[in-house]
């Protein structure tokens, strides 16, 4: 049969996920998740919660179904989505939306990030800067979209990134800064020195920053503080959110990205061709869902606060050297206590060993940069407290 060598190639090349015969492999939580479904191991592995989201939010979602919401939305989301989405911006970063101007809904934040990227990057000189390690899809995207990914550390132990080597990194053929914050698969947040620094570079470079903020509401010592919201930010920021995270609904796939009306128009140009729209019945649930009280929004961080800490504490009597994350649903541990220098490998045994899943940080950065993080993996705490102590309990036979 004939190669097969389009845009297929790049993009696994781009993500890291193609094998020594060239053949495209599945991504790290697949593998991983079949992993732990063939083996009975403990999931820790990719991130979704084991429990259901607002019983109301859920009601919300059979009631649109009932009641005929079955038929493709507006190509922009429907209107009570986008209002609920500038009542939330309003009430949590006093920012004020237009919602028939500066906001669209996704299939997902991951639709928001490939259209976005596919819209503001093009030439092969193209550049975007990204913080390593990085969630898989930014750079499965750019390679897709013929742009050059350009990594900036994030080292153990606090994650943040040098100042002068993200100083080095923008240029002036940098389109896009991408950020992530609260940052997978770290459990990283910005300091606001960085957060400051990546708007004056922004600015000095002409380029526009994309900020993926999943994890809005699962910071621990809060409040969040969006980027978009520092000055000379607006204008040039892209930001994405979803539901997924904030309502335990990662199968939904509700996503959205808000901004200023022109950069909003030249991503819903593009996004207009991948989905052109979806999620008709559970888009005013998660209007509901935004609507929820403060206390959710505090309760949520609270208990994922109280979760990491359970598994931080398992993973530290299991031996490994924990790096406590400041939100999102992921903890980092380092292996190098328990002699591991190839995570990976380490992932792999880890159900035979301990009935355990995990993700090694070599999935999410370039293939060149895996030396640096050999011996860390991402273990999810967005489980339910008895799955944590099991797996803490199993993870203990590494000793
Ligand atoms: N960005 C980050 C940092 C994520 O961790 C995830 C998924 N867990 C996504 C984007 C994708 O979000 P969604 O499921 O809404 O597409
Ligand atoms: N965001 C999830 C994680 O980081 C995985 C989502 C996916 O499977 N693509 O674990």
């Amino acid at each position: 049969m004939r190669d097969f060598s389009g845009a297929w190639r790049r993009t696994a090349e781009g993500a890291g996920l193609l094998d020594e015969d060239g053949r495209g492999i599945p991504t790290i939580f697949a593998e991983m998740s079949a992993l732990a479904t063939r083996t009975g191991a403990v999931n820790l592995g990719q991130g979704f919660p084991d429990e259901d989201g607002p019983a109301e939010v859920l009601d919300a979602a059979r009631r649109a179904i009932a009641e005929g919401a079955n038929q493709y939305p507006p190509g922009r989301g429907i209107l009570e989505l986008r209002t609920a989405v500038a009542e939330h911006q309003r009430r949590f970063y006093g920012t004020i939306l237009d919602p028939e101007r500066d906001i669209i809904i996704t299939a997902g934040a991951t639709e928001a990030i490939a259209a976005a990227i596919l819209a503001l990057t093009g030439e092969p000189d193209d550049e975007v800067v990204v913080f390593e390690p990085y969630y898989d899809s930014y750079a499965a995207c750019v390679a897709l979209a013929g742009a050059r990914l350009v990594p900036v550390p994030l080292r153990a132990p606090d994650f943040q990134p040098d100042l002068d080597e993200l100083r080095a990194a923008v240029t002036d053929r940098t389109r896009v800064i991408l950020v992530n914050d609260p940052h997978n698969p770290t459990g990283m947040v910005f300091t606001d020195a960085v957060r400051e620094e990546v708007v004056r570079l922004a600015e000095r470079h002409d380029a526009v920053i994309v900020t993926d903020e999943v994890y809005e509401h699962l910071v621990f010592d809060g409040p969040h503080v969006p980027i978009a919201t520092l000055p000379g930010a607006w204008e040039r920021t892209l930001s994405i959110s979803s539901a997924a995270k904030s309502f335990s609904v990662t199968g939904w796939k509700i996503g959205w990205f808000t901004g200023p009306a022109d950069l909003v128009d030249a991503v819903l140009a593009v996004k207009q061709f991948l989905t052109y729209a979806g999620g008709t019945p559970f888009q005013p649930a998660i209007a509901t869902a935004l609507r929820l009280p403060d206390a959710y929004f505090t309760g949520i961080a609270a208990t994922m606060r109280a979760k990491s800490a359970l598994l931080g504490s398992g993973l530290s009597a299991a031996g490994f050297t924990v790096l406590p994350p400041q939100g999102t649903y992921f903890t980092v541990a380092d292996a190098a206590p328990l002699a591991v220098t190839d995570a990976a490998q380490f992932c792999r045994d880890l159900p035979e060993r301990a009935g355990v899943v995990g993700i090694p940080l070599t999935a999410f950065v370039t293939p060149a940069h895996r030396a640096r993080y050999a011996s860390f993996v991402r273990f999810a705490a967005c489980k339910r407290v008895d799955v944590i102590e099991d797996a803490s309990a199993r993870l203990q036979r590494l000793r």
